[in-house]
């Protein structure tokens, strides 16, 4: 195999939008998670109260390894929080709990974008690893079926970050909703908030336009071997 220049024509804005979006989001958690919340409210002590509040009542609330590694958990039904936002008193602290408990409400309402994407998880995880090996070995052989399927496997990670944006733009208009509902944030500590999940958001974005920048090469690829 040689090294092909046209790839990083192609995946070079993305992966500079991902790098930049990193930047952004440790940046905004970094600062954000230096600046105490008013209330002196922290990660767990949002979540005790937030989620009773909203009929979540039933939502396991478990801690997790790491930093910025909170999620939502929909088989189990369990909220996982890092130290980091679980005990301490943040802005960052409280903008996450309530973006994760978005997602909470997402699945307790039945929000389409979200059922879409957990359907979606088995084919990502088997196009993986077999989209690229069908796509080598069809191109390699030069059996195009092959490598057609490929791409067809490898747009079904496409899909996946096309459906995770929706989904994560739309927990974050949650969270906003949820943090001045319960009255947990002045209006400057909600300008804060709404950084760290801006910027989080742009993570995805970013995930998306280097999934389908590769989609576009791998199909340009194929395109002129038809010529
Ligand atoms: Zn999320």
């Amino acid at each position: 195999m040689y090294f092909d220049p046209t790839y990083l024509i192609f995946l070079a804005p993305a992966l500079l939008l991902a790098f930049y979006a990193q930047f952004k989001v440790k940046r905004a958690y970094a600062t954000y998670t230096r600046v105490a919340n008013e209330r002196g409210i922290t990660g767990l002590q949002a979540a005790r109260m937030i989620l009773p509040g909203e009929g979540l009542g039933d939502v396991g609330v478990e801690g997790t390894p790491g930093e910025l590694t909170d999620h939502y958990d929909p088989r189990t039904k369990t909220l996982r929080l890092s130290a980091g936002v679980a005990q301490q008193p943040s802005v960052a602290a409280l903008a996450i709990v309530a973006h994760e408990i978005g997602h909470a409400l997402q699945d307790s309402q039945g929000y389409a974008p979200l059922k879409l994407r957990g359907a979606i998880v088995p084919a990502v995880q088997v196009s993986a690893w077999i989209a690229p090996l069908l796509f080598l070995v069809g191109f390699l052989l030069n059996i195009m079926s092959l490598a057609w399927l490929g791409v067809l496997f490898f747009a079904a990670s496409a899909v996946f970050a096309l459906v995770t944006l929706p989904v994560e733009l739309n927990a974050s208009r949650r969270a906003l909703h949820l943090l001045q509902a319960y009255q947990l944030t002045d209006g400057r500590e909600l300008q804060g908030a709404k950084a760290v999940l801006d910027a989080a958001a742009l993570t995805y974005v970013a995930a998306l336009a280097q999934t389908l920048a590769t989609l576009l090469y791998y199909v340009t690829l194929l395109g002129r071997r038809n010529d």
